[in-house]
């Protein structure tokens, strides 16, 4: 990335606060010339107290000299600090309402993706997370540094100089020839400093990750007794660190001292200047504190280079990788425009071919058709796709060949969101929003009432459960039992109410007791619409009207209970090593 296309890709966020803009450049270009006052006024005051001293005037005339001067000297600090203060408020509220509006649309973008975008392994959450979070606040620190610092202090430095050249030529040239020196030395450091700065960022990083894997394997670690192990882990990367923070101070210290040392020479030069014109009667003696203090106010930007330096060098590089999120147009949601006015369910699978986008082919020439208001089980071993034949019945990918059709018309014609409105889904492990369990379950429909939730819940058979809580429908929702967030869950989805139900492994993740618990509730959900069933366990299975089998991305039977048990193939072999693994016969021995 380059400045002008970072410039060309900040515009867009800048140009709504024009007029705070202009006000700040406003308030710059009248705080440069305030800033000069010091000098002018030293100057006068050094030459007309010569003056009066020379020309042994009265103390009373110097006395109104200074009463002039002070008044002069407070109106213009007034004035000054009014500047001041407009132009950092302005400059903050530039940056957090540029961050604001950055964060909002990379949010509302990220929103917009698809599937394929979230499970794509450079985008996993904490690389995400790092680039977003990096690419906000170098971009910010940017736009405020330059409305803050580096508007004020450079247009401080252009007036200060064009002072000097106004006053005196030869002074102004020695002034301008120390600048770029000082650049030199400035991009130096910067350059020097770069290195240290992005190892700094790494060990962090590892440090920071460091101590939350070491929080995730604690159990491990223990029970291995490899604390010390862990410890020493930890100690090399903290002895890294500083060495590290250490050589950071060292260069930063030496630069400072080069820079203070090429000031000084620039100080001196200006002092035997101004002294050699005050001598030859070119200049008044006020001349020498004019220069210096205006000198002052050209290197006091300048002094500032490398971190300005760095600073724009970090947000070309954090703002790359967020940019890059920023406009992955491409990667937005796809969506037809069919909208039915009533969905039945009936969805026929021709042809599907299709690989991930990482290249694993997950499903195979697959066909079969769902018939509506029934209740359809996929089985297969794990890996055989059946989890993606519901990625591509929600639409969350596109088939890579064939075709689905949902009542007689292809997916891709419907309207997304309306399509996934008529879809419910229910995970092994539903999630459950940090929240109240009345907000969880209105997530179903966050206009319905609170006598819908409770009628929800009573139907999800979670009802009698939340009203025993001491804070009912307001308790936590992440306090509460796997299986008790399962019937949440589903209590959500008769909220819902979509004709089509999708249910991945729903009681997977639960112990028999609650698997037991949650059946009366994933019953009631099922009754009369069309839905999909992954499951591994047997009544689940056998419950369904229709059995549709997968093998390795192939559907390779299609039938009831029945038949395709009679057919002793895969689902014969599947269904016998599920039974065997119950112990039915000892089963059976202690009930009888
Ligand atoms: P099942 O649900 O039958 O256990 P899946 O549909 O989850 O099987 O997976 C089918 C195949 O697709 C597997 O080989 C799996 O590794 C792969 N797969 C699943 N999800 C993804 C993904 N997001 N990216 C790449 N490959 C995936």
């Amino acid at each position: 990335m380059t400045i002008s296309s970072l410039y060309k890709k900040i515009t867009p966020f800048v140009k709504p606060y024009r007029k705070m803009v202009m006000a700040t450049l406003f308030l710059a270009f009248i705080g440069s010339f305030a800033a000069q006052v010091n000098a002018l006024i030293l100057k006068y005051t050094v030459d007309s107290i010569t003056d009066l001293m020379v020309a042994r005037e009265p103390l009373s005339k110097g006395f109104y000299l200074l009463g002039i001067i002070s008044i002069i000297l407070l109106s213009k600090e007034l004035i000054y600090s009014v500047v001041q203060f407009g132009q950092k408020f302005y400059g903050e509220k530039l940056r957090i309402f540029i961050s604001r509006d950055i964060s909002q649309t990379i949010t509302e973008k990220i929103l917009s993706y698809r599937m394929e975008f979230y499970t794509s392994s450079e985008n996993d959450s904490g690389k995400l997370q790092t680039r977003i979070d990096l690419g906000i606040s170098s971009l910010t620190r940017l736009v405020q540094n330059f409305f803050i610092d580096i508007l004020p202090l450079f247009a401080n430095a252009i007036v200060a100089l064009g002072l000097m050249f106004y006053a005196n030529f030869y002074v102004g040239l020695v002034s301008l020839c120390i600048i770029p020196i000082y650049f030199y030395i400035s991009q130096l450091q910067a350059t020097k400093l770069s290195g240290f700065r992005r190892r700094m960022r790494i060990y962090r990083e590892t440090k920071n990750n460091g101590i939350i894997s070491l929080i995730e394997s604690i159990t491990v670690i223990k029970s291995f007794v490899r604390e010390s192990l862990e410890a020493k882990r930890h100690q090399d990367i903290q002895y890294e660190m500083t060495e590290n923070q250490l050589a950071t101070r060292k260069t930063s210290f030496m630069f400072e001292s080069i820079k203070g040392f090429v000031e000084q020479i620039g100080v001196v030069i200006i002092i035997i200047l101004t002294a050699y014109f005050v001598l030859n009667g070119t200049m008044t003696i006020g001349a020498i504190m004019f220069h210096i203090m205006l000198f002052n106010n050209v290197s006091a930007p300048i002094r500032q280079l490398h971190r300005i330096y760095d600073e724009v060098n970090d947000a070309l590089i954090y703002s790359e990788g967020f940019f890059d999120i920023l406009e992955s147009d491409h990667q937005k949601e796809v969506s037809g425009s069919y909208k039915p006015k009533k969905i039945t369910g009936l969805l026929e699978v021709k042809n599907i071919d299709f690989s991930y986008p990482n290249g694993t082919k997950a499903l195979e020439n697959v066909n079969f058709t769902i018939k509506p208001n029934q209740n359809t089980a996929l089985v297969g071993l794990s890996g055989a796709g059946k989890s993606t034949i519901i990625n591509l019945l929600d639409k969350f990918y596109q088939p890579t060949k064939g075709t689905i059709l949902l009542d007689g018309i292809d997916l891709k014609e419907y309207d997304t969101n309306f399509l996934r409105q008529n879809i419910g889904l229910v995970l092994q492990k539903n999630h459950i929003f940090k929240g109240t369990i009345s907000e969880n379950i209105l997530y179903g429909n966050p206009n319905a009432t609170e006598i819908e939730v409770i009628e929800a819940s009573k139907k999800a058979y979670i009802h009698e459960q939340i009203s025993a809580l001491p804070n009912g429908y307001q308790s936590e929702a992440h306090l509460l039992s796997g299986g008790q967030q399962q019937r949440i869950a589903i209590a959500r989805l008769f909220l819902k109410n979509p004709p089509i139900i999708f249910l991945d492994e729903p009681t997977a993740s639960l112990d028999a007791i609650a698997t037991e618990q949650i059946k009366k509730s994933l019953d009631a959900i099922k009754k009369d619409r069309t839905v999909i069933i992954i499951s591994h366990s047997i009544s689940q299975i056998i419950d369904a009207s229709n059995i549709i089998v997968l093998d390795k991305g192939k559907a390779v039977e299609v039938g009831t209970h029945e038949s395709l048990y009679d057919l002793k193939g895969t689902y014969f072999k599947i269904f016998t090593a599920m039974a065997n693994s119950l112990n039915i016969g000892k089963i059976t021995q202690t009930i009888d």
